[in-house]
């Protein structure tokens, strides 16, 4: 008699497919870190936006949540330890050193490193700054785990994975990615993606201090001087509260000084869409979006911007997006809160004027502040 034919199971699709039990090493890894980017006394806004993603994440996980320091012993670095308990930290874990005083590749992958293999973080954030960037990928490939880059969204998990979403394929689509069998699961956030956190005065609780064992001649890369650099971006695009931006639009560079007129009267900054940048028109750090800068003002003015994705998406956190454009199926006008759709050409001079005559310069110089 004929056996009867056993069905196989079909295998687990997509991303339970490739799910393997985390090792009993990893499963050690435990909390949320931030690692707190502060050079010369100052310390980069971004690492307290990632404080407040941390947070979330923390609670979520039902872990601490650590800022993490590098830099020369001092009172800039003290102050930024301070700080981050005020922004939320349970703990720190500083690794003060003299040769830590200018950012060096060598010594702070050597420093965060062996402070995630000695400390076990499950999660590690950085912001993708020139320095965070640097910084990350070292880590990372040294530590052989994954990291997302450029994150538009953090998460946790059903499982308690990181899921950490960016755009992808050009801005055009979105996808979350996880680091499944590695730890810790390391991702970067652009600076004004995430929200910035209140910060609540609160005294310094735990402080963990950790020794680099570096010695300056173990360096390789050597500071010379210290030189600023004089053509840095001078914009607080990124910081401003009203925002005037102009697109392809506009037609021609003179058109796009209504643009700055406009922005002028309202005490805002100017920004711009990635084609004007490529023509020449606008500098390139005022470009917005994917690409350019991410914005969160409490005001978007966006003259003759189709709304490309790779644009809304350094836009998206403003709260109030007004869009003038003289195609009412824009793209801009799904996303949106108030739609104008007339020539900007003919519209910007007019709100200008109207600014001009309604605006004090006392209210113009709050609504800049
Ligand atoms: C990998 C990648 C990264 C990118 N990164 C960025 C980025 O960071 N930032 C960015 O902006 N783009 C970026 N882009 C480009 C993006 O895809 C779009 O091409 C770009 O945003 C379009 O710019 P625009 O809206 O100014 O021009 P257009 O798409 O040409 O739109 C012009 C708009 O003006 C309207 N208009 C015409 N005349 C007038 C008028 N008189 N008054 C009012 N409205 C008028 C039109 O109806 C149209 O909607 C990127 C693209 C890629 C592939």
């Amino acid at each position: 008699m004929a056996q009867p034919t056993k069905t196989p199971t079909p295998a687990p699709a997509g991303r339970a497919a490739a799910k393997k039990e985390l090792s009993e090493h990893f499963k050690q890894y435990k909390h949320v870190w931030v690692f707190i980017e502060q050079e010369r006394g100052h310390v980069h806004p971004v690492s307290w936006e990632l404080m407040g993603s941390g947070r979330k994440l923390a609670d979520k996980l039902g872990v601490d949540l650590a800022a993490v320091l590098i830099g020369a012993p001092g009172e800039a670095l003290n102050a930024a330890v301070a700080e981050s308990f005020c922004y939320g930290a349970d703990l720190a874990y500083v690794c003060a050193d003299p040769v830590l005083q200018d950012y060096r590749n060598e010594p702070y992958s050597k420093a965060l490193t062996d402070m995630v293999n000695t400390y076990k973080p499950e999660v590690l954030l950085l912001g993708a700054s020139t320095l965070g960037r640097d910084l990350a990928g070292a880590v990372a490939t040294t530590l052989l785990t994954g990291l997302t880059a450029d994150c538009t969204e953090l998460e946790v998990d059903t499982d308690g994975s990181l899921a950490a979403t960016r755009p992808t394929f050009g801005g055009s689509l979105l996808c979350t990615i996880y680091t499944l069998n590695f730890r810790p699961q390391m991702a970067t956030v652009r600076p004004r993606v995430m929200p910035m956190p209140d910060r609540v005065e609160k005294p310094i609780a735990r402080v963990i201090e950790h020794t680099l064992g570096m010695v300056e001649a173990d360096i390789v890369t050597k500071i010379l001087a210290f030189v600023p650099d004089r053509d840095k971006a001078t914009s607080n695009l990124a910081f401003a509260d009203v925002v005037v931006s102009g697109g392809l639009g506009l037609g021609s560079l003179e058109n796009f000084q209504l643009v700055k007129q406009l922005a002028s009267v309202l005490g805002a900054e100017y920004g711009c869409s990635r084609p004007l940048v490529q023509k020449g028109w606008v500098a390139a750090d005022r470009q917005i979006g994917q690409t350019g800068k991410t914005i969160r003002p409490k005001l978007y003015i966006a003259a003759g911007i189709s709304g490309a994705i790779q644009h809304r998406v350094g836009v998206d956190g403003a709260d109030l997006i007004v869009a003038i454009n003289t195609d009412k199926n824009a793209p801009i006008f799904d996303f949106a809160h108030l739609a104008l759709v007339t020539d900007a050409i003919r519209l910007l001079p007019a709100l200008t004027e109207a600014f001009r005559k309604r605006l004090s310069p006392h209210t113009r110089d709050r609504i800049a502040s």
